[in-house]
């Protein structure tokens, strides 16, 4: 198991790249990378492990080596500022140009990128990737409805990259929609947070275009895993990325088809190498060969485990499965899910489809709830469109200052 990956890191280990501070009290020797038995001894890493550590401790690219020093978003606290080295930029255009021709795009293409542009990762990634493909790009960097109507009005933009809430939101301004269905976009490529079934088919509607998602975080470089023209699974490039599933209660893999939190380890000469990095995120991998023809294994991604829900059963309820119900329900506005000791409210903005007429049956929407937590005491609460901030990246599982 994992054979190529442990001779890639033996390599990696024999040519100095886990050297850094950081990793020396991390890595006991080369006999780590003897067998994927021995690699289990490598403990896992943390973000707070990154926090906790400088920059220049985290690496050992030599300073004329660096590329651009990028920050995450910081959402979640503090930004956490990451080295990307020469050869980093070379495998992120390996990355995009493997997910990108998938899905068709080409040098005549316009990106639109609509996010904030200052140190964080997401934006300067998304003009790599247009640059990339030799398309262009035009920046909204404070993508409200109008502003983003602005962009689109002045340039015939044909591609949309952002996160699948920003291009939810010309649900609240009604009067834009038709606008928007109208504009030159034909393909939206969405990452930064999961994008359910429901919230594709309304963005699908809002826009008349294609969403394609795509899976990426800060520490790695961000594009890490897109959806091929098949939508079935994210694939990945194992030969960069190795992912191990583990069951978080034991710490050990989870049986093979089964899910568990992703660990990543990164198979380059990367400017901050993730080893055995443990990052919250749960999901599904699949090794079976996808319709497209591509030979690279797909994840499915299910959610974090620091935003879901245990249940009494011992299921994991993730935020993708109630935004289903609520938007299946005609409640597609933001909302969050209040776990009490005594029950489970669920707060949704009552924002409508524009493509339905009707209006959210509680009950209805209480039932598939009830049936989704496998409890009774389920109390929906609806309130008006607007009460809720945008939820760009942040926690569903919340009770939120209305
Ligand atoms: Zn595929």
């Amino acid at each position: 198991m994992y054979e190529n990956e442990m001779e890639r890191l033996l390599e990696l280990y024999m040519s100095g790249l886990y050297g850094s501070p950081y990793y020396a009290k991390q890595v006991s020797g080369k006999d780590c990378f003897t067998s994927y038995e021995q690699f289990q001894s490598i403990p896992f890493s943390y973000k707070e492990d990154i926090r906790e550590s400088s920059i220049m401790d985290r690496t050992a690219t030599k300073s004329g080596d660096i590329f651009g020093i990028f920050s995450s978003s910081g959402t979640t606290g503090n930004k956490t500022y990451y080295i990307y080295n020469k050869k980093d930029k070379i495998v992120h255009e390996s990355f995009v140009k493997t997910y990108l021709t998938e899905i068709g795009i080409i040098p005549s293409d316009i990106g639109g990128i609509m996010a904030p542009i200052d140190t964080g990762v997401m934006a300067h990634t998304m003009m790599w990737e247009f640059t990339t493909m030799g398309a262009s790009y035009v920046n909204c960097p404070e993508p409200s409805p109008h502003n983003m109507i602005s962009v689109l009005d002045a340039v015939p933009v044909t591609v949309i990259a952002t996160r699948p809430n920003v291009v939810s939101s010309p649900i609240y301004t009604p009067e834009l929609i038709g606008r928007f269905r109208k504009s030159s976009v034909n393909k939206l490529i969405l990452g930064g947070g999961f994008l359910s079934s429901e919230r594709r088919k309304l963005i699908e509607y809002l826009w008349d275009a294609k969403c394609f998602n795509l899976f990426g975080m800060s520490e790695m470089f961000g594009p890490m895993a897109a959806e091929c023209q098949m939508r079935d699974g994210l694939h990945y490039l194992d030969n960069y990325l190795m992912i191990e599933l583990i069951d978080p209660t034991t710490g050990k893999p989870v049986p093979s088809g089964e899910p568990g939190v992703a660990v990543y380890t990164t198979l380059w000469d990367k400017g901050f190498p993730l080893l055995r990095y443990w990052t919250d995120d749960y999901m599904l991998l699949d090794h079976e060969n996808c319709k497209c023809g591509s030979q690279h294994p797909r994840l499915r991604y299910l959610g974090r485990l620091g935003d879901c829900h245990k249940t009494d059963d011992g299921r994991f309820v993730f935020p993708e499965q109630v935004e289903n119900i609520l938007f299946s329900n005609n409640l597609c506005g933001e909302y969050y899910i209040d776990i009490q000791p005594e029950c489970i409210i669920v707060s949704a903005e009552n924002v409508p489809a524009p493509y339905s007429s009707l209006t959210a049956d509680s009950y209805l929407v209480e039932d598939g709830l009830q049936e989704l937590f496998g409890a009774n005491d389920i109390k929906l609460n609806l309130v008006p469109a607007g009460t809720f901030a945008p939820n760009a990246h942040g926690k569903r599982f919340a009770n939120p200052k209305a």
